[in-house]
């Protein structure tokens, strides 16, 4: 008989993970590699040193070493806030009538509010090493500019972060975080870069979008002295960071000799998914027993559902490496309905190796009312306001524990529970209003992106 299992399971602290885990090494086929948009050659370390710092550039391009030491200042950093908690979500599944078990790993208890602060304490970490002063980056949302503030205050590093003009509006208290740990927020398209002013030349109303801003952080990171850009998702460095989610959530569910059989993440530009399901995927790539994977995105901005799996720019402005990634285009810059994140045009180049190949199982996509009415309901029995892109991930929990009702099944399903959503509220209002709508884009607007998708002759 197996032991009751609590609402909340802790780890102690000297249980935190020493170490990342690098699942690109134990892939049956790695990504293709990031190729130099000149030389359209793989991108060495030299290549990227003028804009990351040289730690984190060897770890992008690390596909053999399957653990890498977290350092000791970043570990204790993570004691402040971590080992997370892994919550039984008994009062949801009381909701629901379901005979499935649900667990999901909270990333929320720090003051981003999110999992970001996994990555950002690190690159900030390998910045001060390095000698460097300052550092740039791009935010959407908010939640990487918040993490990576939080992160250059606590380091002493000079901080300019980008963030997309739609939100900086929206969203008027997240720059008041940001600034209160004295980092410098510039809504972008800015006239303080040149492909920001190119943008605003085109067009002087633009909302901004993702890839814009970082145009512009890349910009003004190789071209000043001291500094390097940093990014919050996608790359391979942020996805190995964000490991320690899943080890910490494996390590709990093994106290109650637990395993789950469906594991959830939403997937914006992969990084919390990925770093949940990694160590599953550990066991999936040795031949072991292991869950179906799945990652839930909106109908919105559907790059794994129905982007092409093509060489693609990482940003709009089309001066960073090309990847090779399920892709919407680097142009393509989603419905202003469109509330919560998530609004990337690409996909993690792991996981979209991994999806391609069939080791992530499935992606979904999901409108915007079904999240938030599965945010409202997550809200009332579980107590935790939850951010609009962890809500992607609730709502494919409560559908699969729906049909586990069905079919009798008690399945064990974990999701990620990346954020809160305090600085949400104005698409809690419009949910609320019953004024949100959902936005599907057409065939034909598709096509507009995927004809800014490069052609490289011989390449793809
Ligand atoms: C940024 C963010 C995401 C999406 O980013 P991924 O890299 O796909 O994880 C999801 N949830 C929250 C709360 C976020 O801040």
């Amino acid at each position: 008989m197996s032991k009751e299992i609590p609402y909340k399971i802790y780890l102690k602290e000297e249980e935190l993970p020493r170490y990342w885990y690098n699942v690109r090494a134990d892939m049956k086929t790695d990504h293709c590699p990031i190729l130099n948009p000149q030389t359209l050659k793989p991108v060495t370390v030299e290549d990227l040193e003028p804009v990351f710092c040289t730690e984190l550039a060897k770890q992008e391009l690390n596909a053999t070493d399957r653990f890498i030491e977290i350092p000791e200042e970043v570990r204790n950093f993570y004691k402040m806030y971590r080992p997370g908690p892994l919550v039984r979500a008994h009062f949801l599944e009381k909701a629901l009538g379901t005979p499935a078990k649900i667990f999901y790993k909270f990333e929320g208890n720090n003051t981003s509010g999110s999992h970001k602060l996994n990555s950002a304490i690190a690159q900030a970490y390998y910045a001060k090493e390095q000698g460097l002063t300052s550092l740039t980056t791009e935010t959407g949302a908010g939640q990487w500019g918040t993490a990576l503030a939080m992160a250059c205050g606590f380091f002493g590093l000079n901080l300019k972060v980008y963030m997309v003009k739609c939100s900086a509006m929206q969203k008027p208290y997240r720059k008041a975080v940001i600034e209160t740990y004295g980092a410098q927020v510039i809504p972008s398209p800015s006239d303080t870069t040149e492909v920001g002013r190119r943008m605003l030349a085109m067009n002087p109303d633009s909302s901004g979008s993702l890839g814009t801003a970082i145009s512009e952080a890349v910009e003004v990171a190789v071209s000043t002295e001291g500094t390097r850009y940093v990014l919050g998702s996608v790359l391979n460095q942020v996805l190995l960071h964000q490991t320690i989610i899943g080890q910490e959530a494996k390590m709990a569910l093994e106290k109650y000799d637990c395993y789950p059989d469906i594991v959830i993440g939403c997937a914006g530009g992969g990084s919390n998914l990925g770093g949940l399901m990694a160590p599953f995927m550990a066991d999936r790539l040795a031949g072991k027993h292991a869950p179906h994977f799945i990652a839930v995105e909106p109908a919105s901005c559907p790059s794994l559902t129905r982007g092409k799996f093509a060489y693609d720019y990482c940003d709009t402005g089309k001066v960073t490496p090309l990847a090779k990634m399920y892709t919407l285009g680097s142009g393509f810059i989603p419905s202003p309905n469109h509330s919560g994140g998530l609004r990337y045009h690409g996909m993690s180049p792991i996981l979209s190796q991994l999806y391609h190949d069939g080791y992530l199982d499935e992606a979904r996509a999901v409108e915007q009312t079904s999240v938030f009415e599965a945010a409202k309901l997550f809200a009332k029995v579980e107590g935790t306001l939850p951010a609009p892109e962890s809500s992607h991930a609730i709502r494919v929990a409560i559908d699969e524990a729906l049909k586990c009702k069905e079919t009798g099944e008690a399945k064990t399903i974990l999701f990620g529970l990346t954020g809160t959503g305090y600085f949400d509220l104005a698409a809690y209002m419009s949910y609320n209003a019953g004024t949100m709508s959902d936005y599907i884009p057409t065939d034909e607007d598709l096509q507009k992106g995927f004809e800014g998708i490069p052609k490289l002759e011989g390449i793809q």
